[in-house]
């Protein structure tokens, strides 16, 4: 199939580009460049030995994106671009409906006029808030906490009326536990802009030594160490529950939620301590006071993903730690 990756220079869309193009399909990156770099493209062109099909842009330019579904013949959409920084969503909550409401309608327009209306959503385990129970199942209550969040749940209730108008609609929401790890190569990894929010990069800093100690957010949570817990999956398993999300869709051309991750918990310790041991470094650590809007523990059931795609997780923490620390080390400095 020939699929249109918004966002598709990004993390995770730089390893599904992979994932596709094993498995036979013709990815198109699009992107703006706004939070990735243009020199990951070269980088896939090296891993996959081809030439990378990319249209520099912005997603809700409408005359253009249609233009671009048309010319290239594109038959689904993944759609990865969208803002993602919890702190910065709060600063700047229009910055937030602009990128993520504004441009995901619009790009609903442009697939609705051009026919194309296969698509799969990047959602997010935040649209749980703060579960009563662990593992999460698909039908768990959904809430938000701030404006990130916020778009994501909208965007799931946008899609789903979409569905309901138009039952030619076939639409993948995949809701996305943590995502960390890196491609095997090192060439293509996590490069956040400034000071990482999230753990696994902000660890993979310290050990390199950019940053002098890990603040662990709390340690009085009620889980077995007292620090968070949370369902780290592999980015490598992350682009292969999209092929497989996206070969379901286009066998069995029914609609589906589904949640993206391991089904096991890690705590915050966890993570260090299986990172001091992939790049034997010490990765020194404090303790702080909790993050606001963070919960103790959030970890997925994945019964329903291997039900429905026959997709489960295969890589463990060891793994996504050995592969960040060799992007990390290679690339001190991300792309740049
Ligand atoms: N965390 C931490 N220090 C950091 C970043 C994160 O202790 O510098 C903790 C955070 O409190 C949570 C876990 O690591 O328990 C995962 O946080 P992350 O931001 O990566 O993911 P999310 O909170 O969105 O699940």
């Amino acid at each position: 199939m020939k699929i249109l990756l918004t966002g598709g220079a990004g993390y995770i869309g730089s390893h599904t580009y992979l994932a596709l193009i094993e498995a036979g399909h013709i990815p198109v990156i699009l992107d703006d460049f706004s939070n990735s770099s243009p020199k990951v493209l070269e980088r896939l062109g090296r891993i996959s030995g081809q030439p990378v099909l990319c249209e520099q842009g912005n997603v809700a330019d409408l005359p253009w994106v249609q233009a671009l579904i048309q010319r290239h013949a594109i038959e689904a959409v993944i759609h990865f671009a969208a803002f993602k920084a919890v702190g910065e969503s709060v600063a700047q909550p229009l910055k937030y409906f602009d990128n993520n409401l504004v441009g995901m309608t619009r790009l609903l327009q442009a697939m609705d006029a051009t026919d194309c209306r296969t698509l799969v959503f990047s959602s997010s385990a935040t649209v749980y808030g703060d579960p009563a129970s662990v593992p999460i199942t698909e039908d768990f209550p959904r809430s938000h906490t701030n404006p990130y969040g916020h778009t994501k749940l909208v965007i799931e209730d946008m899609l789903s009326a979409l569905q309901k108008s138009n039952p030619a609609w076939k639409v993948a929401v995949l809701r996305y536990f943590n995502p960390v790890g890196a491609h095997p190569s090192g060439l293509i990894g996590e490069d956040p802009l400034g000071i990482p929010n999230n753990l696994m990069p902000f660890v993979a800093q310290v050990a390199v030594g950019k940053r002098p100690v890990l603040n662990v957010f709390g340690n009085d949570y009620a889980t077995p160490d007292g620090t968070g817990v949370r369902d780290y999956i592999h980015v490598q398993d992350l682009a292969a529950g999209h092929v497989a999300a996206l070969q379901t869709l286009a066998a069995k051309g029914e609609s589906f939620t589904v949640n993206l991750g391991t089904g096991q918990g890690y705590s915050v310790l966890d993570v260090v301590h299986a990172f001091e041991k992939a790049s034997a470094r010490k990765v020194p650590v404090q303790f702080a006071p909790r993050r606001e809007g963070d919960v103790a523990q959030c970890y997925a059931s994945t019964a329903r993903a291997l039900a429905l795609l026959g997709w489960q997780a295969k890589l463990d923490l060891d793994a996504m730690c050995t592969d960040s620390w060799r992007w990390q080390s290679g690339n001190p400095d991300g792309y740049s």
